[in-house]
């Protein structure tokens, strides 16, 4: 079925990507595997080109477009490109709209025109050792002292954690308040007390840096506080939580895509007893479901995207499209090894590293399980 979500501006945007990958990312990419983290240089010429803050007002250096549509240009390509590494997604559906949206005049200035040109990168650290799933579980505080917040407390499986140079973190500034206790406060590479601990060794995304975040006694100016008042953090979370629940989506049904089209061209060369692995029913038969499954996904994600776009995304929306996409691409690409045979297990074959890199999906942004969890919620018993 034709896909007519796209116009042509977005078209053309996503041949720049493309060059851009192919040129910029993907002969490197490798080599920042071994490294475990991708250089700050090729988020400096990502920015060059346009490709951070499309929502960023222009008066602070970025587009001043409002529209998802190019975000996910960027992030089907990325996943196509296999480049697992690039955090890019994370500082730009999941951050802008807490840059953008919760910061005050002073905030937009100093940080907005680092934030489109790629000298700024972001993160988001919510998950600590002891609470995951469970947010309002979260330990680190922000004790107010006159103008400054002291912060105290641990991070962890934090995306961009190396890189980042303004960490929004999630803090309780009433620990007794509940929900209403939480607070974004931005703490900033070089702050004293802020430090990293270790990049952690994944099953995938080997370029990535997702790291342990430490905050001891770190003293924060109570202008980095996110949001006119203290205790909103919860609800700001909430409120941001469908769009990175989206971008994670539209990253899945574009990964199971690209596996599904390199696996159909597998199967077209690959001889077993004398045919081509096509010519078995089973392999086409289970082919036939895989795309079936793939393309009903990816129009409710494009109908997703529209609704993000016309601000009637709902969190219960975003859900099914969280778990439902994700728990798809890793049958998919299980299915699509198989059908590899032994080569399948190799990584020099990209279903391996699809495999690998795609495991985690169904996990942050929010668990499958809590995802189901939202949906069964809403039904109101
Ligand atoms: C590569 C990677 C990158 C990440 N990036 C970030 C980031 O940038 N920022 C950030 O803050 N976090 C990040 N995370 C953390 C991620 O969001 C959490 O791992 C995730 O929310 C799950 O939390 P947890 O790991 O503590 O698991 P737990 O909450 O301990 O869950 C363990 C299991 O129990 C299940 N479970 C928990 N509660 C319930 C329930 N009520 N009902 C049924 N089942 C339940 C879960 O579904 C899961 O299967 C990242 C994680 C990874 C692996």
């Amino acid at each position: 079925m034709q896909r007519d979500l796209f116009d042509e501006e977005h078209l053309l945007f996503r041949e720049t990507v493309r060059e851009f990958m192919a040129r910029e990312v993907v002969p490197h990419h490798g080599q920042w595997e071994k490294d475990g983290i991708v250089p700050r240089e090729v988020w400096k010429k990502a920015g060059e080109l346009g490709m951070f803050g499309f929502g960023v007002p222009e008066e602070y250096g970025g587009a001043g477009i409002t529209d998802f549509r190019y975000n996910a240009v960027i992030v089907e390509e990325i996943t196509r490109s296999g480049a697992s590494g690039l955090g890019f997604s994370l500082h730009n559906d999941v951050m802008a709209p807490y840059v953008v949206e919760l910061t005050d005049e002073e905030q937009k200035q100093r940080w907005l025109p680092g934030f489109a040109s790629g000298e700024i990168i972001t993160a988001i650290a919510m998950t600590e050792p002891g609470a995951g799933s469970d947010l309002q579980g979260v330990r680190t505080t922000a004790v107010r002292e006159g103008d400054h917040y002291v912060v105290n407390g641990q991070k962890t499986f934090i995306t961009n954690g190396i890189n980042a140079d303004l960490v929004v973190v999630v803090a309780k500034t009433d620990p007794d308040a509940g929900a209403r206790g939480t607070t974004l406060i931005v703490v900033e590479r070089g702050m004293e007390g802020f430090n990293r601990g270790r990049n952690l060794d994944k099953v995938g995304m080997k370029a990535q840096d997702t790291a342990e975040l430490f905050f001891e006694n770190v003293r924060v100016p109570a202008a980095n506080r996110l949001g006119p008042n203290e205790g909103e953090g919860f609800y700001q979370l909430m409120n941001n939580l469908p769009q990175e629940r989206l971008s994670i989506a539209v990253a899945a049904v574009a990964a199971a895509e690209a596996v599904l089209e390199q696996t159909i061209e597998y199967c077209r060369t690959r001889q077993a007893f004398g045919r081509n692995l096509g010519s078995f029913q089973n392999t086409r038969f289970v082919l036939a479901e895989l795309a079936t499954e793939t393309e009903i996904a990816r129009h409710y994600v494009d109908k997703c995207i529209l609704a993000l776009n016309a601000r009637q995304l709902t969190v219960v929306d975003a859900a099914k499209a969280k778990w439902w996409t994700t728990e798809l691409q890793n049958k998919v690409i299980d299915r699509c090894l198989q059908l590899h045979g032994g080569y399948g297990y190799m990584m020099e074959y990209p279903v391996a590293k699809a495999w690998l890199d795609g495991r985690v999906q169904t996990i942050y942004g929010g668990t499958t399980e809590i995802m189901k969890e939202i949906i069964g919620r809403s039904f109101d018993f």
